[in-house]
């Protein structure tokens, strides 16, 4: 360990050394052996056999949600990423989310990243996270956090899991789901946002 950590004095020796530690750091995340999966509209990137046998599915959801977003008026990017992380770790590098966070949509990567299909699964909410994600990167531009969480549930059909919390500022309730700070209060600012979109369903 000391060894590893003291620095070389010479420059070649430190490049070596840095490239050691580069490849030390970024070898687990990115030694993945990454496949492409495409269908119209979208492109879907996983690594590992086990995640390969749902394509199907997820391709099949995908492209309903694309249909059910043009249904109501909101378009798709022509061509929308999803990126299917083999790990937390390779989820965390890529999305800097905490691991409680399941997906994360990327507005102007028209890009979805997610943690490994089979914990989607194993929850049963593969469909309902993707529709969620999908959501957002159609969403119209401009809308508060809360307004897009809100409707992002309700077109993907995602209950409250948890209490709304009371009594909350609307700069508050932006600030938790922007940046929330455990499961918990994650849950209970996605029921406020769920409760407070109510009233624009018609
Ligand atoms: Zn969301």
């Amino acid at each position: 360990m000391k060894a590893f950590l003291s620095l070389p004095r010479s420059p070649l020796p430190l490049l070596v050394w840095l490239t050691a530690v580069w490849l030390t750091v970024l070898t687990p995340a990115l030694a993945q052996n990454w496949q492409t999966a495409q269908a119209p509209g979208f492109v879907v990137r996983y690594a590992g056999g086990a995640d390969a046998l749902h394509l199907p599915e997820v391709f099949r959801v995908l492209q309903k949600a694309r249909q059910d977003l043009k249904s109501q008026g909101l378009a798709l990017p022509p061509t929308v990423r999803v990126v299917i992380h083999p790990n937390l770790k390779s989820y965390t590098a890529a999305t800097g989310l905490p691991w409680f966070i399941l997906s994360a949509a990327n507005r102007s990567k028209n890009q979805i990243d997610s943690q490994r299909l089979r914990v989607l699964l194993e929850r049963g909410t593969l469909e309902r996270t993707l529709r969620h994600e999908l959501f957002h990167l159609a969403q119209p531009e401009g809308w508060p956090r809360w307004k897009a969480e809100g409707m992002a549930m309700r077109f993907a059909g995602e209950q409250p899991v948890a209490r709304p919390l009371e009594a909350i500022t609307e700069a508050e309730l932006e600030r938790l789901l922007a940046n929330p700070p455990d499961p918990t209060t994650l849950r209970r600012a996605m029921a406020t946002a769920y409760r407070w979109t109510s009233r624009l369903q018609q």
